[in-house]
């Protein structure tokens, strides 16, 4: 329970608030140490030039994504996108607008970049990039979680996740780092995951893995590390190895490839799938992270790449690997890589491969939240729309009882669970808990009509943030479930205890 924290109230509907400006202008998450940015080469503290570098950081990234330049200069401020962010309607602050979020930066591009803005500054709605300016940018872009719901229903496209990205970047730029994201991807560049879990932590945690599965099963199901020409390199966050509800779906993958027969390992150098490098908008990282999965399926002489269930990272691994760090040629061409653990088991048990037993689920009644960065970000398997028919079909396959929730909170029209984005900070928790209200209300709703007791999911950060804030809202983190862990309990293994 998430004390203190003043929580929406459950109205069972999603209703526009009543603005109030400035609710959330405290919100900020911790900056980064001076260690955390240079990790990342960027600077230590602020630079004492600060408005000049991030100017003429804009100015590059102005000039290198054109996508930029067209999202600033595009806006006609129809409103469509207004109450569309998750976390305006939690928080009902008018600065969490999306469009009025995107005009922190746009007032500085117009500034600094257009004639009009120059020359008539109030005219224009322009601004310089003032001690005030900077100190909004750094707490309302940390409270854009880069959901890109917002720009599905903008008539022009405009995407404010990247300029959400765009801003990080410029304020990294000037050695204003945020904590939580500097951090975390400073101990994937040193130990390999997010977790700063050493090589003999990971080893022990497999183990003790397989000792649990053996004594559950009866089955000595195997968890391998570093695994010399095995068929497949597992890449999974790292949340995977050692939190609920995420260990349960890494067993889950587990028993599916030992049922199928395929080897398959772990490894050490490259134990997370996770890449924050998208949160803070900075390809270069983003490209180091990845880099290190590249380099640890040619070492082990792999001949495919599965991924596991973290949703940014399906995005950057789907949408972003193959120009940061393909071609993956040394891989096996008979097989799509990288392949998401998802389509691996679905198409398992589409040919039989592998059995499931539907009954061992039958104490539930499962809803499936779709994550954003799978829904508006990437796709899945071979038509248009697997990102949303392929974890369905395979919820379908291992339970009986399947229940959709309101039509305009799934799909791509999904809301994000509060905590993505690089936002997942203990400090940030009253916007967690209040980004979640969308969500939390249409969970809320097929609970109380249709008897739901189990949310699947298919992303790290949604595990973690609903774990962490249904309960705010009165509904028991026991209901978040890892959609492998669906398929753990129901496939049948072969020499099963009691089977
Ligand atoms: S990208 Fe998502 S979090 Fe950011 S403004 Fe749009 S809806 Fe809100
Ligand atoms: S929907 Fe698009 S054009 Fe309309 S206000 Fe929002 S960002 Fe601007």
């Amino acid at each position: 329970m998430v004390d203190k924290i003043e929580t929406p109230e459950l109205t069972g509907e999603i209703k526009i608030p009543k603005i109030e400006p400035g609710a959330t202008s405290h919100y900020r998450p911790n900056q980064a140490s001076e260690k955390h940015n240079n990790n990342l080469g960027f600077p230590g503290t602020r630079v004492e030039n600060w408005q000049e570098k991030s100017i003429e950081k804009m100015d590059d990234l102005l000039s290198k994504y054109k996508s930029l330049l067209v999202y600033l200069d595009s806006c006609v401020r129809c409103g469509s996108c207004a109450d569309k962010c998750h976390y305006f309607l939690g928080t009902k602050d008018p600065n969490n607008m999306p469009v009025a979020r995107q005009e922190l930066m746009r007032k500085v591009y117009r500034k600094n970049f257009t004639v009009g803005g120059s020359l008539f500054p109030v005219l224009s709605g322009a601004e310089d990039l003032t001690e005030d300016v900077m100190t909004e940018w750094y707490s309302y872009f940390h409270q854009c979680s880069q959901c890109r719901r917002c720009s599905v229903y903008c008539p022009y496209g405009i995407d404010t996740a990247e300029i959400s990205m765009a801003a990080r970047e410029i304020m990294d730029t000037a050695g204003i780092g945020q904590k939580y994201c500097n951090e975390i991807l400073g101990k994937v560049m040193d130990v390999g995951n997010n977790l700063g879990l050493t090589k003999p932590a990971l080893a022990n945690t497999l183990e003790f893995l397989e000792e649990d599965v053996e004594e559950e099963t009866g089955v000595p199901v195997k968890f391998p590390l570093d695994q010399e020409g095995a068929d497949v390199l597992l890449i999974a966050p790292s949340a995977d190895f050692f939190s609920t509800p995420h260990i349960e779906g890494f067993m889950g993958y587990a028993k599916v490839f030992h049922e199928a027969g395929i080897s398959w390992t772990v490894s050490s150098y490259a134990s997370e799938f996770a890449n924050f490098g998208m949160f803070i908008g900075n390809y270069e990282t983003m490209q180091k992270v990845a880099t290190r999965i590249k380099d640890a399926a040619r070492e082990l002489k792999v001949k495919r790449v599965i991924v596991g269930e973290c949703g940014h990272a399906w995005r950057v691994a789907y949408s972003f690997w193959n120009t940061l760090i393909g071609p993956f040629d040394f891989l096996d061409k008979k097989y799509k890589n990288p392949t998401h653990i998802c389509e691996f088991t679905l198409e398992l048990l589409d040919r039989d491969a592998i059995k499931v037993d539907l009954t061992a689920n039958d104490n539930r009644v499962v809803t499936f939240h779709d994550s954003c960065n799978v829904s508006r970000g990437s796709r899945m398997g071979d038509s248009s729309g697997g990102q949303f028919e392929i974890p369905r079909k395979l919820i379908k396959k291992v339970c009986g009882n399947f229940v959709e929730m309101d039509s305009e909170t799934i799909r791509e029209l999904t809301f994000c669970c509060g905590g993505g984005g690089g936002l997942l900070t203990d400090e940030l928790i009253e916007l967690r808990v209040q980004g979640a209200l969308p969500r939390a209300e249409a969970l809320h709703e097929v609970m109380k009509e249709r008897g739901v007791n189990t949310m699947a999911m298919i992303c790290a950060i949604c595990k973690a943030q609903f774990t962490k804030v249904l309960p705010s809202y009165g509904i028991d983190m026991e209901v978040v479930a890892s959609l492998h862990q669906l398929v753990s309990d129901a496939i049948v293994l072969k020499g099963k205890v009691g089977v």
